[in-house]
């Protein structure tokens, strides 16, 4: 195997690199297989796999409106890579380019922000690339100063603080137009971001109203725009009516085939002429690749995505393997041309494929292709209420809502956040939900900077 140096490793070392950038489903899981196929080579010093990504943790996306709803918390909807990637070196930073051709990515890290000495070279003999997709927006005037996406923890969490922050200010204040707009939630994008995002947390808001003497659950409006004529196309068609119905059937206001043209000054605008104050703007409509792979030497389809073989190599490149939400891999199951949808089902299948096919290339075996065919889906649409359409069964309500909660304790990776999250959801059952906003928790100094005579804190957004 060839020799990789990088700044820290020592020169003339024998050693192969895998590196792999991104620590979310496929990296985690890839680097998980990784250090499991290949023990004797890692125990020789043979081989070394390096994960580079910009948090410690990955994050089970899932989770994230269970977590906004109180259901679950923060600490148990993520995943501390250096645990349980023990055999593995953990470098919390981001790729910035990669040179495939000479091997390199260039690397941002906690540290060269600090000494302020730049990018530093990372070599590597394999690379898999996982750097997952962000979310796509559209060049809607106002989007970008006041709306949040919902793809990470700190989004759902801030979410979550500042709905029942909304509900305080509007329960406080003599100003009809203030409570008005706090009490307005608008959600752009019907996938199963945006749905469970809002059905979680406007189940938990309506919770939450009943210790409010002035704000009650007809007070709030929840609207969900969604520009296609359909939502949750995850579930399919019927039970995507489904839940277009039980969401109604809350008052929730669902607009298909709408738009939002702008949300400057906190006014959200439809294209279907309707306007909107609001404090609360919430953004799911997609994902596009991460935009590091476009500052990479490797080949790209028409949407961004790095080009894949079934094999999970990077087409017409040796040495460099994709995954996940960032690879356009063929879907050999399904008519030709087609190719796998951006989510976790086959994201964690690909990254143990994509795995053994690493293993079987350094030792020379034959690699295999990935064949996968989608099974379906399942939705929370809050508390005992859910959507499922999995194997050909269709299920509504709390069954669906319980299969929901059993397949993924059965996917959470590790054994200890299966735990931590089935006891949570048994005290949950016990006793009643928690209600408080700790949004303060995003300014720690603000008390104490009032209390040296600093600046005054943070007014609430
Ligand atoms: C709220 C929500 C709910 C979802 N629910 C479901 C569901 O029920 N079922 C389902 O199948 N799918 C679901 N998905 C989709 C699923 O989570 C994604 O398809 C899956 O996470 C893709 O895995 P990935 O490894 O490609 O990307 P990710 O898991 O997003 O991981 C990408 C990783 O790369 C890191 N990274 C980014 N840039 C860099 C860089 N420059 N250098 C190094 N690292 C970098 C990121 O920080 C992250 O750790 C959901 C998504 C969301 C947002």
């Amino acid at each position: 195997m060839k020799a990789a140096n990088s700044r820290g490793s020592a020169p003339g070392s024998s050693r192969a690199r895998i590196l792999v950038v991104g620590g979310g489903y496929v990296g985690l899981y890839t680097a998980l297989r990784l250090q499991r196929k290949l023990k004797p080579e890692l125990r020789q010093g043979a081989v070394e796999i390096v994960v580079i990504t910009p948090d410690p943790y990955m994050t089970y996306q899932p989770f994230l409106p269970e977590a906004a709803a109180g259901s679950i918390s923060p600490r148990h909807v993520v995943v501390p890579l250096r645990r349980v990637l023990d055999q593995c070196k953990i470098v919390i930073g981001e790729a910035q380019s990669i040179d495939h051709s000479k091997r390199t990515a260039t690397v941002t890290t906690l540290a060269t922000d600090e000494e302020g000495t730049g990018a530093i070279e990372v070599t590597y003999d394999e690379l898999v690339l996982a750097p997952g997709s962000i979310s796509r927006t559209l060049p809607v005037p106002g989007l970008a100063d006041h709306g949040i996406g919902f793809k990470t923890v700190e989004e759902a969490i801030g979410l979550r603080n500042h709905v029942i922050e909304q509900m305080d200010i509007a329960s406080s204040t003599r100003d009809p137009a203030i409570r008005d707009a706090a009490l307005t939630f608008v959600f752009v994008g019907g996938g199963y971001a945006g749905v469970e995002a809002l059905a979680e947390l406007e189940d938990m808001a309506r919770y939450a109203s009943r210790y409010y003497h002035n704000v009650t659950p007809e007070d709030m409006k929840w609207i969900l725009v969604e520009a296609s004529d359909r939502i949750l196309p995850e579930v399919g068609e019927e039970m995507g009516r489904y839940t277009v119905r039980e969401l109604r059937g809350r008052n929730i206001d669902v607009r298909m085939e709408t738009r939002l043209d702008s949300c400057q000054d906190r006014v959200a605008v439809l294209d279907d002429g309707s306007r909107f104050p609001t404090r609360t703007l919430v953004w799911t409509a997609g994902v596009k690749p991460h935009p590091v792979l476009a500052a990479t030497d490797l080949p790209r389809n028409e949407r961004g995505r790095i080009k894949c073989t079934a094999k999970l190599a990077v087409d017409g490149a040796t040495h460099a393997w994709a995954a996940g939400d960032a690879a356009a891999v063929p879907d050999i199951t399904a008519e030709a041309g087609k190719e796998c949808a951006p989510n976790a089902q086959h994201a964690v299948r690909q990254a143990k494929a994509l795995a053994d096919n690493i293993a079987a290339s350094l030792r020379g075996s034959p690699l295999e292709d990935y064949a996968h065919q989608y099974v379906g889906s399942v939705a929370s649409l809050g508390l005992h209420k859910g959507v499922a359409h999995v194997y050909g069964r269709k299920l509504k309500g709390y069954p669906a809502w319980f299969m929901h909660r059993v397949y993924h304790l059965s996917r959470v990776p590790t054994f200890n956040r299966k735990a931590r999250v089935l006891a949570e959801w048994t005290l949950a059952g016990l006793f009643k939900r928690e209600i408080v906003s700790l949004g303060s928790l995003e300014h720690p100094r603000a008390e104490f900077e009032l209390a040296a005579g600093g600046r005054p804190p943070k007014e609430s957004s």
